[in-house]
């Protein structure tokens, strides 16, 4: 058994291209409607205020967040740019947003004063939402809904549709906004004045496919490089559980990456690349390290791309049972960041 162990890490570079591109193309496909850039959680895992700064220059006319929270720390940032908290918000919420001129969404009792507010019906989500619009205030300046499938469902995203068009009628002098990334993408009749889009900016598909199929570009890499190689014998195993046990000499590499960085425990058996070849996640992902197979063998310090050059974070998601969005959302900042 061969041990080499070195110290190595992971890191993150964020394509600010890539974000351009995909804002380019939300822009094109909503034929005038506005882009709103959402960048909760943080960007998605992908670093909010680089993406957000990406999407305004491409001319996307506002940002939204979950929390007010969210948008105080974007706010020194981006002193003039139009910030929503999509989020419910309570009296301190709003007493920020007047502080710092943030629209808020109002989707269940009074209306607060000298605040902008999108008020927010329910029209199938059956979460926060009103059942009909209200007489709109002086401070009433959107109304919103927001879909419960339009990623699956066609025939309930066109009842949701439908449902907000009639609400909503009377009152088209304000801002109506009803779709996510895959409402902007796939339903022309939901783009109405301005599109609510996550997922698309950061080239990850809201259909779990491939991106490319709507013209998205990834614009997250993730990289390390292997720090361990070693000769499994016959019955000896890698990782917890003992999840992975040889059946023939096997060579496997160690990836100083584990869930702790926000690579999944359940993503074992997805593939990485391994100095450009694919490579299977074998045995069980712990804290900080996994294990590839090295079929054709492999040397320390080769280098691993763990999302980027074809590797996606909708394979990671579809292997692990879940959505890219809370793979990209569990991403977290161990790993240094950069741009390019
Ligand atoms: N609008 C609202 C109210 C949301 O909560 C979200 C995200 O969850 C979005 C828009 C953006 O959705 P997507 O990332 O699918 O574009």
């Amino acid at each position: 058994m061969r041990e080499n162990a070195v110290v190595a890490r992971s890191h993150f570079t964020l394509s600010l291209a890539a974000v351009r591109h995909n804002a380019r193309t939300l822009i094109g496909a909503l034929g005038g409607a506005e882009l709103w850039a959402v960048v909760k959680a943080d960007g998605y895992g992908h670093g909010a205020a680089d993406v957000a700064r990406a999407a305004l220059a491409e001319g996307a006319t506002a940002l939204c967040v979950a929390t007010a929270g969210e948008a105080a720390a974007l706010r020194p940032d981006f002193p003039h740019a139009r910030v929503i908290v999509l989020g419910p918000s309570g009296p301190d919420d709003v007493r920020a947003a007047r502080e710092i001129g943030l629209e808020i969404v109002v989707s269940d009792g009074p209306v607060p004063d000298g605040v902008p507010v999108h008020l927010k019906l329910d029209t199938g989500m059956g979460r926060w939402g009103l059942s009909e619009v209200p007489a709109p205030g002086r401070d009433v300046v959107g109304l919103m809904s927001h879909f419960a499938s339009a990623d699956s469902d066609p025939a309930f995203t066109r009842l949701q549709t439908g449902r907000f068009l009639e609400a909503t009628a009377p009152y088209s002098h304000l801002t109506r906004h009803l779709a996510n990334s895959a409402g902007a993408l796939r339903y022309p009749e939901a783009r109405l004045d301005a599109a609510r889009c996550g997922i698309a900016l950061y080239g990850i598909s809201p259909f779990g496919g491939d991106p490319g199929d709507d013209g998205l570009r990834p614009a997250l890499r993730w990289e390390s490089e292997i720090a361990l190689v070693k000769t499994l014998r016959p019955g000896e195993s890698t990782g917890y559980g003992r999840r992975f046990v040889a059946g023939a000499p096997t060579c496997i590499g160690i990836v100083p990456v584990g869930y702790a960085d926000g690579f999944r425990r359940a993503m074992s058996g997805t593939e990485v690349l391994v100095a450009g070849r694919r490579a299977t996640v074998v045995g069980t992902v712990s804290m900080d390290a996994l294990a590839v197979a090295l079929p054709d063998g492999g040397s320390v310090g080769d280098p691993v791309t763990l999302v980027g050059d074809g590797v996606l974070i909708e394979q990671h998601a579809c292997v692990s049972g879940t959505i890219g969005y809370e793979i990209a959302c569990g991403l977290v900042t161990r790993p240094p960041r950069a741009q390019r």
